[in-house]
């Protein structure tokens, strides 16, 4: 029997989990089970012990009363996070979350919260929401299909790259086509839905860079993608 565990990291699922984005972690728990691995969710909320041993990173959005709430906490554990993010540990961090792993997040009203600056990225809300469907592409991934709501709008700096480029919808701003985020092994993205559901080749990447980091290698089993397949399919062709 393969014993072989990955532990995931959800961060902040009580404050940070909005539009199905606790989904992200269903998908990586259940696709870990068909690759051989035996996956393990920790659960971490603010003041909670930060564990060890992770091997995945996983974190949602949320409300800027949200994002405010978990600040303090954020900028605590953010050495940890940058330690992990610096040894290649994959993490997928959407909206909300993706917002702090820059350096900022400006609301509307000027309020700042800072971020922990894994990403050279900076945030500033605006009064327009960008609102709706959204289909990205990007050389590694393919097409990336996925939901965004959000007010803030990212521009990113220095050696931070998208993720993707924007193929209809607006992505991190209104301005570059922009969307998302990489450095490291770790991924920022605006888009829920959730994102992985309907992306499993970035779950599958997810899988193979933790796999790869903790036993050395990854041989990925067949896993029957239709129903994936048909639920892009059917997202891509929906109207903004
Ligand atoms: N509160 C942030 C914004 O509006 C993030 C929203 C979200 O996570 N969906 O930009």
């Amino acid at each position: 029997m393969n014993e072989r565990s990955i532990t995931i990291l959800q961060l902040y699922p009580r404050d940070m989990n909005i539009y199905g984005d606790n989904g992200n972690v269903l998908v990586l728990k259940k696709r870990l089970e068909w690759h051989g691995f035996t996956p393990i969710v920790v659960e971490y909320n603010p003041g909670d012990p930060f564990p060890d041993d992770i091997d995945i990173v996983v974190g949602g959005g949320g409300q800027d009363s949200g994002q405010g709430k978990i600040q303090d906490d954020l900028l605590r554990i953010g050495p940890t996070l940058q330690n992990l993010a610096q040894a290649g540990t994959p993490m997928l961090v959407i909206c909300g979350l993706y917002q702090l792993f820059g350096h900022f997040f400006e609301t509307q009203d000027g309020t700042r919260i800072e971020g922990i600056s894994i990403f050279d990225a900076e945030t500033y809300g605006k009064s327009e929401r960008l609102i709706g469907n959204i289909v990205t592409h990007s050389e590694e991934f393919g097409n990336i299909v996925g939901y965004e709501n959000h007010s803030g709008q990212t521009f990113l700096r220095g050696d931070t790259k998208p993720l993707a480029m924007v193929k209809t919808g607006a992505g991190n701003n209104t301005l570059d086509k922009h969307e998302g985020a990489r450095k490291y092994n770790v991924i920022g993205s605006y888009l829920h839905g959730s994102l992985l559901p309907k992306n499993p080749k970035i779950a599958d990447w997810m899988i193979a860079e933790a796999a790869k980091r903790k036993y050395g290698e990854f041989t990925p089993r067949n896993i029957d993608d239709h129903i994936a397949k048909a639920a892009r399919r059917i997202a891509m062709k929906r109207p903004r």
